[in-house]
């Protein structure tokens, strides 16, 4: 029990760097292989906290009485998300706020310490592993959808070009 409980504690940020990476793959053929680092970055980095409290607090106490940090909310996914849009784009910005929640939602679907996903508006619990798997088929289309909207977007720009219409579309003043 021990063992299986080390084990998923040594195993979980490569499963929520794969989860993040699955979430985000969608995006890849638009967006180029730069969108997975953004997702994988943004699913790792939100545990660094996790890692803080584990050397302060033995694991076992922390299994199953204290609740995952706040940082563990949606409000954090949506204030990245909002960031990496700033500053990298939308597209990157959906590939971390997908990241966050799907690492949020991989931890709310195990038996340890409850997710504080809904803070500050519901209190931590835990969602269950189906759960988890719809929320994260959701974000799976998001990207997808996000992808199709890209290249309709692309196709309707060199349609545009095609006329002539890039021209018009950028009246010069001489
Ligand atoms: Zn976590």
């Amino acid at each position: 029990m021990k063992r299986a409980r080390a084990l998923q504690i040594y195993t979980d940020p490569l499963q929520h760097a794969l989860i993040a990476a699955a979430v985000a793959a969608p995006l890849v053929p638009r967006a180029g292989r730069r969108v997975l680092i953004t997702a994988i970055a943004a699913a790792l980095v939100i545990d660094i906290d996790h890692a803080v409290a584990a050397r302060s607090v033995r694991i076992d106490a922390t299994t199953s009485l204290l609740t995952r940090p706040r940082t563990h909310s949606l409000v954090t996914a949506l204030g990245v998300g909002a960031g990496v849009t700033t500053a990298a784009g939308p597209v990157h910005g959906w590939a971390a706020f997908g990241a966050l929640a799907s690492h949020l939602l991989h931890d709310a679907g195990d038996r340890a310490a409850p997710t504080p996903m809904l803070w500050p508006l519901a209190p931590a619990r835990q969602l269950g592993r189906r759960r988890q798997l719809v929320g994260t088929a959701v974000l799976l289309l998001g990207s997808i959808a996000i992808s199709r909207a890209m290249a309709a977007g692309g196709r309707a720009h060199s349609a545009a070009a095609a006329d002539g219409g890039g021209a018009a579309a950028h009246p010069q003043t001489a």
